[in-house]
């Protein structure tokens, strides 16, 4: 097998490496941050993206915008209306897309009701002079990461989830309205009470063979230790948050309740005076229960099967090698079984993975002596969709490389990490 490694090379990867070597030392004092990339930084902006959905800004990677995508991937978008804030209040209409929610016998589906409230709900709010976004004004798919993401950066007085629920049978006289709010948050605890008893009045002026549970009220559910079971609550601290389920669609009678138009305006306009009374008093709400535990979800809300729309065209970035670096760079990939193009990128995902090891050390822009030489007379194009063109232009901010350059670097990695076992002199009468 070929093998180049001029000194310069080594060099390179040894500038690398010392991600690994500080990582190796720092994860065992540390736990690491539990949940790195994923939980995006306030701060640097939203824009609307090209159907309208609200895209939060991740930051500019050498030169190149990167967004919290409707699934809440990172991926490259170069487009976009800033939205100017500040925003008073962010409605989240439950579910969407695959993800149902409850269903009524009369066909009803909760996504579709969640979101015909929240444009109630929106409008009713804006003749009372407040300024609204919804985290989708459409039937779209939408992890509840995306959610928090958008509340994160748009940092509302606050945010409302809206749905409607499923499962109890027991028959009630009364509503069986319950509202959830973050656990010991005075201001979300009091946003859930003015929910309950805005929701609860407003259908308690109706007779219909209600169902209830023990939960019906406000009140905070748990899982051990002590942290939010819903996540639209547990990733959206520091933003005063609830969630109201003001009827159950798994009741036939509340099915066909609901079903009403004008019924759908009442609960919007009852959930709107509760946020209008949360903004402009000191109302404490009422209804409340204790906090309990109860870990158990629907197993919704995860971004799996979540297909983005096309924000950004494919780009294809071109690295060029010497005679000799392409025949390394051949061997390692017929090594791996792999093509020398997937090699590529798969080397940049590589910079990626041990830069995100916990307890990493940050990653430090190369010296200029350091920096690969791209230009070699065999190029290799390597195709790049918009949501690895996030990390590649990641890497290439965080190594101060170009895209080119950084292709490069990822796929030097590569060579020497497949080249290591030919340098390691094993004893031929070693352990079987
Ligand atoms: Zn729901």
């Amino acid at each position: 097998m070929p093998v180049y490694r001029p000194p310069h090379v080594i060099a390179l990867v040894a500038a690398v490496l010392v991600v690994l070597a500080a990582t190796a030392t720092a994860s065992t004092a540390v736990g690491g941050d539990s949940n790195g990339s994923s939980q995006m930084a306030a701060a640097a902006g939203i824009v609307r993206g090209p159907d309208g959905a609200l895209l939060p800004v991740v930051g500019t990677f050498a030169g190149s915008q990167v967004v919290s995508s409707t699934c809440g991937q990172e991926v490259v978008y170069e487009g976009g209306i800033p939205l100017e804030g500040p925003i008073d209040v962010v409605l989240d209409p439950g579910h969407g897309g695959p993800e149902s929610g409850s269903v009524g016998s009369n066909g009803l589906v909760e996504r579709d009701v969640n979101l015909l409230v929240a444009l109630q709900v929106e409008t009713a709010l804006e003749e009372m002079g407040h300024s609204v976004v919804l985290t989708r004004r459409r039937d779209l798919h939408m992890p509840i990461r995306q959610r928090a993401n958008i509340v994160r950066a748009l940092q509302p007085r606050a945010f409302v989830s809206i749905h409607h629920n499923g499962g109890a049978v027991r028959r009630s006289d009364t509503p069986g309205t319950e509202t959830f709010h973050q656990v010991d948050d005075a201001e979300s605890r009091r946003l859930a009470g003015l929910l309950f008893e805005e929701v609860y009045a407003a259908f308690a002026d109706y007779w219909v063979p209600w169902v209830r549970t023990y939960h019906q009220g406000a009140s905070a559910r748990l899982r051990p230790p002590r942290t939010d079971t819903y996540g639209v609550l547990r990733l959206t601290r520091g933003t005063p948050a609830a969630i109201v389920e003001a009827l159950y669609l798994s009741n036939p009678p509340e099915a066909q309740l609901i079903a009403i138009p004008e019924v759908q305006q009442v609960e919007g306009h009852a959930i709107a005076a509760a946020i209008d009374r949360f903004l402009n008093s000191d109302d404490p709400g009422s209804g409340f229960k204790d906090p309990f535990y109860d870990p158990h979800t629907t197993g919704t809300g995860t971004a799996r099967g979540c297909v983005d729309q096309k924000y950004s065209e494919p780009t294809n970035i071109r690295t060029g090698f010497t005679a000799e670096e392409f025949a390394s760079l051949t061997a390692a990939a017929n090594h791996m079984g792999r093509s020398v193009d997937w090699l590529l990128k798969f080397g940049v995902y590589t910079l990626k993975f041990l830069g995100e090891l916990p307890g990493a050390a940050p990653i430090t822009p190369l010296e200029a002596e350091q920096r690969p030489d791209a230009y070699g007379p065999i190029a290799v194009t390597v195709e790049w969709d918009q949501a690895e063109q996030a990390v590649l232009v990641r890497m290439a901010e965080a190594y101060g490389l170009n895209r080119t350059e950084t292709q490069k670097l990822g796929a030097t990695l590569l060579v020497f990490l497949a080249n290591l076992p030919a340098e390691i002199t094993v004893p031929s009468d070693g352990p079987d």
